[in-house]
């Protein structure tokens, strides 16, 4: 097993958890959720290419 790669394991991520989604995108310095969206704009960060068409229709 190499250390090649390992070493960048040990560092501390910038998120912590996003108060409005929950999830651990909350950037600490920045101030804003990559993951909704949270701090850049009120509305919830949402792309037509997160999900996937089903039958032609999306789900959300
Ligand atoms: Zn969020």
């Amino acid at each position: 097993m190499s250390t090649a790669s390992m070493g960048l394991h040990n560092r501390k991520t910038p998120h912590i958890r996003c108060r409005r989604c929950g999830s651990m995108s909350y950037n600490k310095r920045k101030h804003h959720c990559s993951h909704c969206g949270y701090g850049i704009s009120s509305k919830l960060r949402a792309y037509s290419w997160v999900s996937k068409k089903v039958n032609g229709t999306r789900k959300y």
